[in-house]
Order: structure tokens, then sequence, then C-alpha cells
């Protein structure tokens, strides 16, 4: 089977078009959480230069590529985030997104925004100090909260504050929570807790997991609207207390397969075409150090869209 265009478009062979890149621009991390999945990538050694994110993103946008992600690891703790998000406009985007902790948002909200950077998400899960020590292993709650604060003041619009709700550690939370978002000009974004490698070994996913299908059944009566949103693998907005709550359910099923819409690529220059698979990476920095083209590259691109494939399928259920 061959790729279809559509415009200029492209779509994968289970006609998923390509809309949006996930750059993760470093493994490292200034805090330690206990659940974290790592983006579903493998530590590595070496962090793509911002001229060679250019030159990826340039190559991607040519494939119809619409939006940007930043991720990591900290996407804040590299020292050239301002530069890397400025190459990235330059380019045309106009949908420049980046995930982060917040811990150094403080510092770098206006300079981001100045650079291009459109919206943001930052991960925070509790507005218990002592919970926040538990979870991070680190001690900068106050620092997070200031970044949000800063980041709503910078005009990045909008602001999402992702809590990963845990049983028995924040789910008493929720509310607290979305106060705290709606007076501060964000909007709250609940994700479900995912297993993760580490989960066989603690177990923390049977102690920790909270099944967010009760909350949505109670929000679905309570709210105004529910908005769905498509090529967001169907995710719910619920317009509820006159502010905004998103929920990110688990993505290992075949829903999230048929719908995504996304290329990943890894802090040493890999395309990753699937979240939950490592076995089917796809180079660039050495076709780039070796002079490859823009055309050239493309071709590069296309062949990893070629290969992308559902993880999971109807099939394999
Ligand atoms: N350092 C950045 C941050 O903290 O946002 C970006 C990387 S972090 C891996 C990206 C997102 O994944 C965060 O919102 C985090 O809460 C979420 N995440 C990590 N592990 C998870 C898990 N086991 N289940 C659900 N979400 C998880």
């Amino acid at each position: 089977m061959t790729d279809i265009r559509i415009a200029e478009k492209v779509i994968d062979k289970f006609e998923r078009p390509l809309i949006s890149l996930r750059i993760s621009i470093t493994n490292r991390c200034n805090v330690k959480c206990f659940y974290c999945h790592h983006d579903g990538i493998k530590p590595q050694n070496y962090e793509m230069t911002p001229n060679e994110i250019e030159k990826i993103v340039r190559v991607a946008k040519e494939i119809g590529i619409e939006k940007i992600r930043l991720s990591g690891g900290e996407p804040l703790i590299r020292d050239d985030i301002i530069e890397i998000v400025s190459k990235i406009s330059s380019v045309g985007f106009h949908d420049i997104s980046l995930t982060t902790n917040g811990v150094l948002l403080g510092k770098y909200a206006e300079n981001l925004y100045k650079a291009g950077l459109t919206r943001i998400n930052v991960s925070f899960d509790t507005l218990n100090s002592e919970t926040y020590k538990f979870i991070t292993k680190r001690d900068y709650m106050e620092d997070t909260m200031e970044g949000i604060e800063k980041a709503v003041k910078a005009g990045l619009n909008p602001v999402k504050v992702n809590m990963v709700v845990m049983k028995g550690i924040n789910d008493n939370e929720i509310w607290d929570m979305f106060t705290f978002c709606k007076d501060v000009g964000a909007i709250l974004q609940l994700i479900e807790l995912l297993k993760t490698e580490n989960c066989e070994e603690s177990d923390f996913f049977d102690e920790y997991h909270y099944d967010m299908g009760g909350l949505e059944d109670h929000l679905s009566k309570i709210s105004n609207r529910v908005k769905t949103r498509k090529f967001m693998q169907d995710r719910k907005k619920y317009f509820v207390k006159g502010g905004e709550i998103e929920i990110v359910r688990p993505m290992d099923n075949t829903e999230f397969c048929k719908n995504c819409t996304r290329l990943r690529i890894t802090p040493d220059g890999k395309i990753k075409p699937c979240l939950l698979r490592n076995d089917n990476l796809i180079d660039l920095i050495e076709p780039m150090r070796s002079g490859f083209s823009d055309e050239e590259l493309k071709k590069v691109f296309l062949k990893a869209i070629k290969n992308r494939e559902p993880y999971f399928t109807d099939a394999s259920c």
C-alpha cells in the first residue's frame, strides 16, 4: 500500500493524517516523579542541537505537520530552550506548545512567549507541599505555582495544568485544583495513571490507579456542555462550574491508535512512529550529518510513515 496525499497532508496506510510532531529534546529531568513513564523513550546520551531541530521541523512542515510540541525529560532544563523555540517559530509554525513540570517556568515564561511559544501544559499534581515532595522527591511546589501564574500573565494560551489523579494521594484534591486553575486562568486536565515499565516491579499501579469512569459520569451530569475532541483521541472537555475540565483516559486501546495523528522525535534525533514501540525508530541525525537535502530527509519521514501501523487493532483485542 502506498501513502495517499490529500492536499499537502500525508495520510498513512490506515488513513490517519499526520498533524502533530512531539519532540523530546532531553531525557534529563529536575524532578523524580515515581510514576513517570518517560514518554516511552529509553535514555540516550546525545541531544539534538537547535539547528538540527530546526531542520527537522522544516521538513515536517513540508509533509503537512501543523503542530509542534516540545517535551522530555524536562524541556526547560536546556539552556538553549529559547533559541529552540525561536528557530521552530521562524520556520512558520503557529502552534508550538511545550510540556513542563513548571519548576523553571517563572524564569522562562515571558521569553518563551516572545520566542513564539503559543501554549503550555504544566504537570502539577497537588497543592499540598508534603504530597508534592512525596511524588517528585523535590521541594519545588511554590516555584511551579509561580510558573503557572507567570505563564498565564505572559500570554500563553491556553495554560493547562496536567494532574495525574492517584487513589489515596491526590484524588481528594480534584476540586481544589479546579478552583486554583480557574482563579489563575488555567485549564485543568485530569490524567488517568498509566502503567509503566516500573509498575511490574513496584505494584504502584494497582495501589494508586484511580479509574476516572465514575468522575466522567458525574461530570457529564453536572456540566453545561461536553465537547469531544476529534484528532485528540476523542478526549472529553467538560464545561462546568464556570470553568473547564479535560480528561485524558488510558491510551492502550484501539480508539487511541485509530485516532493517532502524531509522530514523535527522540532526543537523539530518531523518528518514533508509535508511542508504545521502540523497535521501529528511524534515524535522522546520521542522514543530516552526511548532508542529506530537505528533499532526501522528507523521504526518510515518508519511510517512517509508510511503516506506521496501530499498536492496538480490533484484531489484537
Ligand atoms: N517533564 C515534563 C513534565 O513534567 O510535564 C514532560 C515529560 S512528562 C513524562 C509528560 C507528562 O506525562 C506529564 O504530564 C506527566 O504527568 C505524564 N505522565 C508521566 N508518567 C505518567 C503515568 N505513569 N501515567 C500518566 N501520566 C504520566
